[in-house]
This record gives C-alpha cells, structure tokens and sequence, in this order.
C-alpha cells in the first residue's frame, strides 16, 4: 500500500532556527496485510511540539528523548483511526492515540502501544486530546499540583510566560481554578494578549514585545508574584523572577526561548538571577511531566470535566494536511500559534 510520510530533511544545527525544509514529505510503501496483534490506522491529527526542536539535533541533550534520523519517519503525539485490527482490545472504527504515532497518512502498528479515546469526553473535539485533554493539559494541571504549591484562599498572584501557547493558557486557566486570585500572562502579540483576557479569564496580559514589562509587571502585580508558570526562560524569567516573593515557587515547565541554543537543560539562571532566586528561597525544580503518568487517567478526566463544563476553554491553531507540517513547526517556534498547533491529516 502507498502511503505519504514526512521524514527529517536535514539538521538546523544545535544553535540554528529550524525550517520547514527541515523535513521532507515523500511516498512510501507499507505492508497490505496487518499480522496478529498489529492494527492499520489512518491518521487524524498530529501534534506538534516545543520539544521536537531537541530531537532535530543528533544529540537531544535529554535521556528520555530519541534524537530523530535523517531520512527516517518523524514521529511525535498523534491520532487516528483503526480501518483494521487484529489485535483482541481493537476494533475498526475506534479512536487511538500515542506519544510515537509516525508522520505518515497511514500506518501498521502494534495495538499493544495504543490507548484508546472516548470522543464523548472532548464533546467530539477528538483532537483536544493532543492538547487540553492530553499532555499539554497534563503538562499544565500536574505541573500547578506537583510544583505550584497553589492553596485556595492564600491569596496568590500567578504570572504564566508563553502564556498563550498550548501549556501556558490552560495553566493560567488552571491557576485560576485550583485557587489563584490574580493571574498575569505574558505573551508575543496584542492579539494574544486580548484572548487571553477576554476568552480564557486571566486578569491581564503583557505583551513582551511591547514596551517595559517589568513596569507593567510591578503595575499589574502589586503584592508580587508567588507561582510563576515558565514556560520561556531567558530574559522574560529573569524579570518575573526578580519581582518573585520570598518563598515563591517557580513552576519550571519549559525554556524555549533556549532551545535554538546549545546550552544544558535546564539552563543555568545568570548570577543575578540566582542570587535573588537563593536569597528569597524561591524554588525551581526540574518538572518532566512523564515522571507522574501514574496520574494520568484521574488527571485526564479532570481535564475532560472542566471542558465540558466550560469552565476551561480551549484554543487551537489547526494546519491542513501532511505536507504542512514541517511549516506548522516552523511558525509554532516563531510564535505563530494559539493554543495548541495541530495538524490535521485526514484532508
Ligand atoms: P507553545 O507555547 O504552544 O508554543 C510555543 C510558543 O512559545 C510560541 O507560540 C511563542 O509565543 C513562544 N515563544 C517562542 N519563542 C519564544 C521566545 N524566544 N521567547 C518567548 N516566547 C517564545 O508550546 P507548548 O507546547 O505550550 O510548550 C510550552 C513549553 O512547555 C515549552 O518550553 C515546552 O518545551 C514545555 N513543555 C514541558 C513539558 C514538561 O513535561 N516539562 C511538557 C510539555 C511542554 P509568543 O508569541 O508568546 O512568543
């Protein structure tokens, strides 16, 4: 059978700006037959991710992450629908999902590495569980419970960076929910900056790229900050961290304004930094969101009710088709989304 699939092109280099040239769509041939255990799945959705910056290089600088080959299949979070099963749990017509779905229009894969989706708990917006209702959301709710130190009624300021983007806007929504009193996004456009304030209820947005945010920090948060939610570091952390209270915490999700650079993850703060991060005790440890799937299936639902309740909303950035991807990539690291960037691949 004759597929498409998208393979890595060539390498933008540890300090280069990735392209879309970085990857290539090509045909391919896969099986006809699905042996026992094996199901053919067609592709819906695929995601992609900050993260997948570090498996362009040859060397993604993290254990748990497989650099990606050149010439070789990408593959990252996906969905898609079984057209044929033989494994016992499977059937045609049921909704799959998976961390390693590859880049391809149609795939055979082993059923055993698949979890299935119930449409019902995104009110059919199967895609939500690439974002909102999967990891992203994951990313955001067990980041605030595990790292936040949030408590309802302690009256805490919390400012998100990258807080228009999939994990930043459901987490300042989260912060909200789980007890913040006042919550602060900072984000690359006006455009941005206005959802995040009139759809997804933060009470006010900075635009980075506009003016003195650290006047417009200390204006918006006049007793401090107590959680920071970072999804950036660099130069906007070191201004939210200097205006951190003392025994603050810093949710430390991601850091991708370094990810175009070779430096060691997380990056080091610059000594000015650390030394007001040391002298008021705030903390920053390393979160990985892997390290807590044993929470996964409560959190998820916790996720689904909240959706369905309206009471967190949900933004996508949607491309068409497989040979897109490699420019959905592209504008995602350039600021190009909001909310969750997803493929679809079934057009
Ligand atoms: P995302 O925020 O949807 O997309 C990236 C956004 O980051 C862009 O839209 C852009 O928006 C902003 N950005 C890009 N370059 C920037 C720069 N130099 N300075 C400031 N902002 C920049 O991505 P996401 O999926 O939600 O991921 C956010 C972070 O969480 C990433 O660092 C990712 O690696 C991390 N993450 C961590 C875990 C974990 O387990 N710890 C899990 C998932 C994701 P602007 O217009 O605002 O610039």
């Amino acid at each position: 059978m004759i597929i498409q699939r998208v393979v890595l092109n060539s390498r933008p280099g540890k300090n280069g700006v990735p392209v879309a040239e970085n990857f290539r769509l090509e045909q391919s041939a896969i099986a006809d037959t699905v042996q026992v255990g094996q199901v053919r799945v067609k592709t819906l959705y695929l995601s992609v991710d900050p993260y997948m910056r570090c498996r362009m290089n040859e060397d993604t600088g993290s254990d748990y992450l497989r650099p990606w080959q050149l010439s070789e299949v990408a593959d990252g979070g996906g969905i898609g629908v079984v057209e044929e099963s033989k494994h016992d749990n499977l059937a045609e017509g049921d909704f799959v999902t998976s961390f390693t779905w590859p880049w391809q229009t149609v795939a055979i894969l082993d059923g055993s590495l698949l979890q299935k989706l119930v449409p019902q708990l995104v009110n059919g917006r199967l895609s939500y569980f690439l974002g909102a209702a999967g990891i992203t959301g994951l990313t955001a709710l067990l980041g605030i419970r595990e790292k936040g130190h949030v408590a309802a009624g302690a009256n805490q300021t919390m400012v998100v960076s990258g807080a228009a983007g999939a994990c930043g806007s459901v987490a300042g929504q989260i912060g909200r929910l789980e007890g913040c009193s006042r919550v602060v996004g900072i984000a690359g456009t006006d455009e941005k900056c206005s959802i995040l304030v009139q759809e997804m209820g933060f009470d006010a947005a900075i635009n980075y790229k506009k003016g003195d945010v650290a006047k417009q920090l200390r204006e918006l948060c006049p007793g401090g900050v107590d959680v920071y939610f970072d999804n950036v570091g660099g130069d906007i952390s070191d201004t939210v961290i200097s205006q951190m209270n003392k025994n603050s915490h810093i949710i430390l999700c991601g850091q991708i304004s370094q990810y175009n650079k070779d430096v060691p993850y997380p990056p080091p703060l610059p000594p000015a930094t650390e030394k007001i991060q040391k002298e008021r005790n705030i903390t920053r440890e390393r979160f990985l969101v892997l390290n807590y799937m044993d929470k996964q299936e409560a959190s998820v639902l916790q996720l689904c009710q909240w959706i369905q309740e309206g009471k967190l909303k949900v933004r996508e950035t949607v491309v068409e088709g497989l040979a897109n991807i490699g420019a959905a990539f592209q504008s995602m690291m350039n600021g190009g989304n909001i909310g969750k960037q997803i493929v679809s691949v079934s057009k």
